[in-house]
């Protein structure tokens, strides 16, 4: 069993693939070109908005965006304390101030109400002024933006959505990635839409920052890459990603997010009695990028892993430790108590096998594996 199979969905998807890959052989045009520009089409409308900017990695997309904002030093970037390192990362790799914030315990995204807290917090110090709030949207279920909009207009803030894992995700039929100012994604293999190496994807509505964005990823280039006016990187999907990711975003809408949802139920409907199961919000879709239950400690964890892999079923614990806690971000201020049930998620949660491709079988053995081993 694979925690995600991508070699199952090769094999469903190969003829279309090869083809596809091909096809950029054949026409010499490596790094953007018409592979690339008809993805970012197809990916803008599958999303419902107007601009889709294809990028090397989700970091780099959401680098981007605060670039583009004009993000740095004296800035404060709310970010969940729950979430992959990337999402704090990008903040501090541009000199502004990651001020992390603790999750519901619910749907483990950003807890508006803590990040209203922390939001005061920062104002009253006066030593960072507060400017973004990123919200994740993780496991594939989107952030309250109801919530998160409102915080973000009464203290005039912009709001990122991260949504490397929250590709396909939706709340009252609107499409995830399209909820913040600008949106961003990760087309990693494992992510609920991936490619086959690294990518990512910025989106917005606004004319202006798609043009800066498209500057920046591209050396900071004016009329052309060798006319540069700001400096920038290079961060850029090359195009037998985005031929590859072209095939695949038809299997995805077609069925894959449909058979990750059958598969998700199904393991509901098995666990459901027997360990606490990964909560949905009414009106909202997940796209599953994990299958995560809570037990009741550590130790409980453990032995369900051991049992795991002795039946040789994958599994991971995502995460293991608090981003304020992270060795990177030890010479900060963060209080230890301002993070009750993140601190408790890492010591309980675990990340079962989720995929397309799961079979029923697959998933009533991991489900027998762990009901006998409580
Ligand atoms: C994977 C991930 C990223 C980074 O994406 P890469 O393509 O690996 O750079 C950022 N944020 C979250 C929440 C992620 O899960």
């Amino acid at each position: 069993m694979y925690f995600r199979d991508l070699k199952a969905q090769y094999n469903y998807l190969q003829q279309d693939i090869d083809n596809a890959i091909s096809q950029v052989l054949a026409s010499g045009d490596f790094v953007g070109g018409p592979f690339v520009e008809e993805l970012e089409e197809n990916l803008a409308s599958y999303i419902g908005v107007k601009h889709c900017i294809t990028c090397a990695n989700g970091t780099d997309a959401l680098q981007l965006a605060l670039m583009a904002w004009g993000v740095g030093k004296g800035d404060a970037v709310f970010v969940p304390d729950f979430t992959f390192f990337s999402t704090g990362e990008v903040v501090a790799a541009i000199g502004a101030k990651p001020v992390f914030v603790d999750v519901d315990k619910q749907t483990f995204n950003i807890s508006c109400k803590n990040l209203e807290e922390m939001i005061r917090n920062t104002q009253a110090k006066g030593k960072w002024k507060p400017q973004v709030i990123i919200a994740v949207d993780l496991f594939g279920q989107a952030a309250d933006y109801s919530g998160l909009r409102k915080i973000a207009q009464k203290y005039n803030l912009y709001l990122l959505e991260d949504g490397a894992q929250g590709f396909g995700g939706a709340i009252k039929g609107k499409k995830s990635l399209s909820f913040g100012d600008i949106s961003t994604t990760s087309f990693y293999p494992a992510k609920p839409l991936g490619c086959y190496g690294d990518g990512g994807a910025v989106f917005t509505n606004n004319d202006k920052w798609n043009e800066i964005i498209r500057s920046y990823a591209v050396h900071g280039k004016g009329l052309h890459k060798y006319d540069n006016i700001r400096i920038g990187m290079n961060s850029r999907l090359d195009a037998l990603q985005a031929s590859i990711l072209k095939v695949k975003l038809q299997a995805f809408s077609d069925y894959e997010l449909d058979k990750v949802n059958e598969a998700a139920n199904y393991y509901n409907t098995y666990l459901c009695e027997k360990v606490k199961i990964p909560k949905i919000e009414k009106e909202f879709y997940s796209s599953w990028a994990q299958y995560s239950i809570l037990l009741k400690d550590n130790l409980e964890r453990e032995r369900i892993q051991n049992a795991l892999k002795k039946e040789g079923i994958p599994n991971m614990i995502y995460y293991m430790k608090p981003m304020h806690e992270q060795t990177a971000f030890k010479d900060n201020d963060y209080l230890d108590t301002d993070y009750h049930v993140t601190k408790r998620l890492c010591e309980t949660i675990l990340s079962l096998p989720i995929h397309p491709y799961l079979t029923k079988e697959d998933i009533e053995s991991v489900c027998e594996t762990i009901v006998t081993s409580l």
